[in-house]
């Protein structure tokens, strides 16, 4: 392996408030989209002449089109109870990570364009012109927040810094400057239909692969169908869940309980995808389209129900977005909220007896659940308030006889991001997410050494992609991380075949 051309950052316990350092990540930014990545989305493809007016008048359009905009970048009094909150900061101690100071450089030039105290007495009210300088520094701060949300719990003001984030990408894309990782992403989404670029053969060859191996396990004749037009259910999952670990597990742990609850499901070649990267770049257009699919899918399958698997912004958008975006529902059945989430349609099979577990199988294990930061903060799953807490780990529970919730500073609302969301799970970010993890792998150390904890279960394909990678820095095992439906999975009990 490649030596690493940054330190690991040290665990602490109890975890500190790291020193100052000014410029630490000032080198730290993703690869720039090409225009064969920027022009299918309908941005330029290489930053345009009159770049300065275009993102001035962008900005203007972005501050009356979303209204808690310019709400939040007037309202900042610079109490400082949002500094030593972003995990970026805790692992880089850069103190343009500190998500005031992360809002500011774009409230400057706000304020120098949009407000009469800017436009005549800059100095005084922290006014700046818009210069290459900046857009260098938007483009290198908005590519280290993840855009998770938790800075926004300890405002008293509820500023959402994510919100200025994805307002300062979307205007960089609209100059030219766009992102290459989220922006290929969708693009292949709105070409193919997943994140992956998996054409439909491929597709089809990993499902009949899944059900020869589930079969061969445990003898059930479990099925992965695709394109099933009539079933009750439509999945939609993130496309890591056909291939990659421990994604597939729980696309395995799906699969078992509807085959347990006998009920008809299928997934769909066209919409293959439940991710949505177009939240990450903050651009509604491309968040339509992408979901647009999903609408269309559900149409032409005649589905009465669209579920969606475990992926954290995936739920958020589905969630928080999708009735504006791609609504009304009124063709599904009205029986079953829209959408719903996997943990959901489990935990009601479980409460109806629909499912049998026998927690015994998943004995050897002492299990921890990381919150994922969109499911936690920007959404809310089930018909109770919490339920996007109580339902993971109720699941949970029910399939694992031993389970330990960490430090409760760092779980539920308070959850820290894993460090690779909202479009940073790229390797060239790879010092950014490992350094971004820290107060995440902080609390499962403290739960490892003295509860004994074995595995973290989570439901969020970026969560868990980001944790197979970023803990064995840290001297941890890659396959501690789990899906929540592969506990589920690995505990329900089948009748074999005769
Ligand atoms: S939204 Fe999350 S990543 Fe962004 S500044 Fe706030 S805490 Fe940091
Ligand atoms: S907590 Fe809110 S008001 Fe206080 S400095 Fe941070 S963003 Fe500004």
């Amino acid at each position: 392996m490649a030596k690493r051309e940054f330190s690991i950052p040290v665990i602490k316990s109890p975890p500190e408030i790291p020193p100052i350092r000014p410029g630490a990540m000032a080198h730290s930014r993703p690869f720039v989209a090409k225009a064969e990545h920027q022009e299918p989305l309908g941005f330029p493809g290489e930053l345009v002449d009159n770049w300065k007016s275009v993102a001035i008048d962008k900005m203007e359009e972005l501050l009356g089109k979303y209204r808690a905009l310019p709400v939040f970048l007037d309202s900042c009094v610079k109490c400082g109870a949002c500094t030593d909150k972003c995990h970026y900061y805790l692992g880089t101690g850069d103190p343009k990570n500190m998500p005031v100071a992360r809002q500011d450089i774009l409230r400057s030039v706000y304020r120098r364009y949009f407000t009469v105290a800017g436009k005549y007495f800059p100095k005084l009210v922290g006014a700046a012109e818009l210069t290459e300088e900046v857009i260098d520094d938007w483009y290198r701060y908005y590519h280290q927040c993840s855009e998770c949300r938790r800075c926004s719990v300890y405002c008293p003001f509820g500023i959402d810094t994510a919100e200025i984030t994805m307002a300062g990408r979307e205007i960089l894309a609209s100059i030219g400057v766009g992102q290459k990782y989220a922006n290929e992403i969708i693009g292949k989404v709105h070409k193919i239909g997943n994140n992956l670029g998996l054409p439909e053969p491929a597709l089809v060859d990993t499902l009949e692969g899944l059900e020869e191996e589930v079969e061969e396990e445990i003898n059930v004749p479990v099925k992965f169908p695709l394109d099933q037009v009539g079933a009750e259910v439509l999945l939609v999952t993130p496309s890591a869940d056909f291939f990659a670990e421990p994604h597939v597990d729980g696309l395995i742990g799906y699969a078992k309980v509807f085959h347990q609850a006998g009920i008809s499901w299928t997934l769909s070649s066209y919409a293959s995808e439940a991710a949505n990267f177009g939240i990450f770049v903050g651009n509604y257009e491309n968040m339509q389209k992408v979901a647009e699919r999903i609408r269309q899918a559900a149409l032409d399958l005649g589905v009465k129900r669209i579920v969606v698997g475990e992926c954290g912004h995936a739920w958020r958008v589905a969630y928080s977005f999708w009735n504006t975006l791609i609504g009304p529902f009124d063709f599904l059945d009205t029986a079953y909220p829209t959408p719903q989430h996997i943990c959901e349609l489990t935990y009601h099979l479980l409460q109806q007896g629909q499912l049998k577990l026998d927690p015994a199988q998943n004995d050897d294990k002492v299990v921890t659940f990381h919150d994922s930061c969109n499911v936690s903060r920007g959404s809310r799953m089930g018909d109770m308030p919490g339920g996007q807490f109580t339902i993971p780990r109720a699941l949970i529970r029910s399939a694992c006889p031993h389970f330990v919730d960490m430090a409760p500073e760092t779980t539920h609302e308070h959850t820290f991001c894993c460090g690779g969301g909202g479009g940073l799970l790229t390797d060239d970010l790879l010092e950014l997410r490992v350094k971004g993890a820290l107060p995440r792998v902080s609390a499962l150390k403290r739960v490892i050494e003295e509860d004994g904890v074995t595995h973290m279960a989570a439901i969020c394909a970026i969560c868990k992609s980001q944790f197979s990678k970023v803990l064995p820095e840290y001297g941890m095992g890659m396959d501690m991380v789990v899906s929540v439906h592969q506990l589920i999975g690995d505990a329900l009990v089948f009748e074999p075949a005769q």
